[in-house]
Order: C-alpha cells, then sequence, then structure tokens
C-alpha cells in the first residue's frame, strides 16, 4: 500500500463517519438539514470514488469515469441548495434566498441525467459546466445573504466550503475558459472536503451549545417567571396565587392554623399621609409578619393571611399580629401614632381547604373588628373565643 491509498482510504473513513453522525443526529434532533448534510457526504463520498486511486479500479472507459464524475459533482452541488436553505435560522425570514436555494435541487439533478452523453460531446459538455457555474454561484449569493442577514450557521458553512467553492471556481476556470482539466483537482478537493468536514462540525457543535444556552435561559426566564407570578411586587411577599400554591403543595406539611390579618383604620393612613406611606406601612406590615413557622402572603389590598406551623400556632399567630406595630413604628418613624391590627384565626382541619379555612377566619376576623380592633379572635364551632379560650393541642 502506497501512501496515496492510505489518505484515500482515510478520506473515505472520514466521510463515511461524517454521513453516519449526521444521519444519526438528524434522527435525535429531527432537523432537516442534518439529512441534507448527510446526502451532500454521501456524493462526496461518490465523488471521491471517481478520483485516483479508486477511479482506476471502478472504470476502465474514460467516458464512463468522466461520465460519473459529472454525475456526482452535479448531485453534490445541487444538495447545498436545500441544505443551506433549511440549515440558516428560520427567524431570519429571507424568502427569495431560500428559493433561489431550493431551486439548485432540481435544476441540479435535471443536468446530473445529461452526464453520460456530455462525456461525448465538447459543446454540451462546455454548457453543462456553464450551469453547473451557475448553480455554484447561486450558492455563493445564498451564502452571503445569509451571513449579512446575521446567519450564524451560515457564516460557519462560508468558512467550511470556502475552500472547495474556490477550487470549484478555478476548476471552471480551466474548463469553460481553457478547455482542459485542472491539474491536481482530485487531491485539492480532497483537502477542501476535509477541511469542510471539521469546519462543519464545528459550525453544528457550536449550534448546540447555543440550543443548551437558549434553552437554560429559557427555563430561568420561565422558573423567574412563574415565581414573579407568585409574588405582590409591593411587598414582595406571595400574593394570592402562592398562598393557593403552597396549601395545595404536598411537599409542605399541612399548616396547623390560618390567620387572617387586616389592618386596622388603614384608609386614615392613606387619607392622612398619601397612598406612597401608606405603601411603606404596608410593606413594614409584611415584613412584621415574617416568622419562620409561618408562610405570610398578601391577600389583597391591608389584608393578609398567614399559614402557621408548629404546635404553638395559636400563640405564633397573636405574636406576629403585635410584631406590626413594632416593625411599622420601626420602619416608618413619621407616622405619629402605632398601627394596630386586627386577626381572625381557624385552626385547619383534615378537610379543609383553603377557602374554607380562610372563610371561617374571616368570620373570626369580623368579630375581632366588632370587638373594637386590636385583638385577636379564634373561630370556633360554638362562636368566636379569644386565644386564651382555646386548647390547641
Ligand atoms: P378597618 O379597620 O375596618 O379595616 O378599616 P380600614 O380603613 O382599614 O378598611 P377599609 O377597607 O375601609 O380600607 C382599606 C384601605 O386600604 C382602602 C384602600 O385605599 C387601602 N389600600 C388597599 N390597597 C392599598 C395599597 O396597595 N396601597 C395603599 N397605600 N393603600 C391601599
Ligand atoms: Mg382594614
Ligand atoms: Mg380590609
Amino acid at each position: 500500500m502506497d501512501w496515496t491509498s492510505i489518505t484515500f482510504g482515510a478520506f473515505l473513513a472520514l466521510v463515511v463517519v461524517f454521513a453516519a453522525s449526521s444521519l444519526s443526529l438528524a434522527i435525535i434532533m429531527r432537523q432537516q438539514f442534518l439529512l441534507w448534510m448527510a446526502a451532500r457526504c454521501l456524493t462526496i463520498g461518490l465523488l471521491a470514488l471517481t478520483f485516483e486511486p479508486a477511479a482506476g479500479a471502478l472504470y476502465d472507459n474514460p467516458v464512463q469515469w468522466h461520465a460519473a464524475r459529472v454525475f456526482a459533482t452535479d448531485l453534490m452541488v445541487s444538495i447545498t441548495g436545500p441544505l443551506l436553505a433549511t440549515y440558516i435560522g428560520a427567524e431570519l425570514g429571507l424568502k427569495k434566498t431560500r428559493i433561489l436555494l431550493w431551486s439548485m435541487l432540481p435544476i441540479g439533478v435535471f443536468i446530473s441525467l445529461f452526464a453520460g452523453p456530455i462525456a461525448d460531446s465538447r459543446a454540451l459538455d462546455w454548457l453543462h459546466d456553464l450551469i453547473l457555474a451557475s448553480l455554484v454561484l447561486a450558492l455563493v449569493v445564498g451564502l452571503t445573504n445569509a451571513v449579512r442577514a446575521g446567519s450564524r450557521r451560515a457564516a460557519f458553512q462560508a468558512g467550511a466550503w470556502a475552500p472547495s467553492l474556490a477550487i470549484g471556481f478555478v476548476a471552471f476556470y480551466f474548463e469553460l475558459v481553457r478547455m482542459e482539466a485542472m491539474p491536481f483537482y482530485a487531491q485539492a478537493m480532497l483537502i477542501a472536503f476535509s477541511i469542510e468536514f471539521v469546519v462543519t462540525s464545528a459550525g453544528i457543535g457550536d449550534g448546540l451549545v447555543r440550543i443548551e444556552q437558549e434553552r437554560d435561559e429559557a427555563r430561568a426566564g420561565m422558573r423567574a417567571a412563574v415565581k414573579a407570578n407568585a409574588l405582590d411586587p409591593l411587598t414582595q411577599i406571595a400574593n394570592r396565587r402562592g398562598l393557593v400554591d403552597t396549601f395545595a403543595n404536598p411537599k409542605r406539611d399541612r399548616p396547623r392554623g390560618l390567620a387572617v390579618i387586616d389592618c386596622d383604620h388603614f384608609k386614615r393612613i392613606n387619607d392622612m399621609f398619601g397612598h406612597d406611606v401608606g405603601d411603606e406601612v404596608l410593606c413594614a406590615v409584611a415584613q412584621g409578619l415574617k416568622h419562620e413557622d409561618v408562610f405570610v402572603a398578601r391577600h389583597g389590598g391591608e389584608e393578609f393571611v398567614a399559614l402557621l406551623y408548629g404546635p404553638n400556632w395559636l400563640n405564633l399567630a397573636e405574636n406576629i399580629r403585635r410584631r406590626i406595630s413594632i416593625s411599622v413604628l420601626e420602619q416608618v418613624p413619621k407616622l405619629p401614632f402605632p398601627i394596630t391590627a386586627s386577626s381572625g384565626v381557624a385552626e385547619v382541619t383534615e378537610d379543609d381547604t383553603l377557602d374554607s379555612a380562610i372563610k371561617r377566619a374571616d368570620i373570626a376576623l369580623y368579630a375581632a373588628k366588632d370587638a373594637g380592633r386590636d385583638t385577636l379572635l379564634v373561630h370556633s364551632p360554638c362562636g368566636t373565643v379569644g386565644p386564651h379560650l382555646l386548647r390547641t393541642a
């Protein structure tokens, strides 16, 4: 075995590996361009079989040899059209460019049908080469348009195809103008195709990395949106949706109690100091309600709902209610009088839904307001009672 055979064999192995990889990726990723890449690869392999040293064994007849080479070249060039049309990002539009690229396929396949007859006719051969050169030119135009429109994939492909395009145009110059075959055409093409495989693989790899990045970004965005959807924008604690999700979350313990907490005479704060100060007070109230055994949500307006966990849930309910006054005093010192809140509490039973628990707590809250505000009452089947009267064990 000589070096030419070894290099040639290595090249054919490269063709097979690249075609198989494209095909496998096409099945996994369901991307049409990968099928076209595999098809182009096979036509490159077909063309390579017409080069030395394989050709000698395959074609004794120079006319047949020439016809086979023309046939493989036509198919290879025509396939690059749909390959590029399906490869450049769909978001770019470029409808006319895509039509131009797709039209390469039928024209290329059509002229390939005359590969046999043109081997006998110099004039037909010349016409064929002219049409083929136009197809290659169409590819260059498509490639340029896509790169100018910002297609990163097309930019990679321009790099991948640059060597074979350059050699192709030199070969056309020899065939069309000097009417002779380009010297070292086969060797130059083998090098150009090898470069094409390497750069194309890099381009596909780059595309995969980008898809992964975009997917990660989309997931992070989705998570942030879901989180934001469950958050009250003013106080940055949970809103009604966050409350519903938490109550229904099977991974969390079921709360032992539920408190509905409403600021007393809140309207007065807005009336006397303005809405902005009212907002500051609401933020301070939310801060005051935070506790490790409490999940607190803004239920609307100046009303909050607290899910109470742990055995001391009832004491906890009263503690957080009292902490409201302290928190507002600390965080909104311009207020000349303390803010108080009333709270209605219900024990959460096995059968309770969030709404049924809120409904009972609400009854207790109304009673607390009726009783003069700044107090906590607990709902019980025989009426509402103060926290000291209810046994929580
Ligand atoms: P009560 O003791 O009976 O609860 O009296 P109240 O004034 O607190 O109750 P009312 O329901 O009459 O008024 C609630 C007020 O809360 C009215 C509304 O302007 C105010 N409010 C609701 N949402 C917001 C908000 O996001 N920011 C501000 N600053 N005020 C709000
Ligand atoms: Mg109120
Ligand atoms: Mg209210």
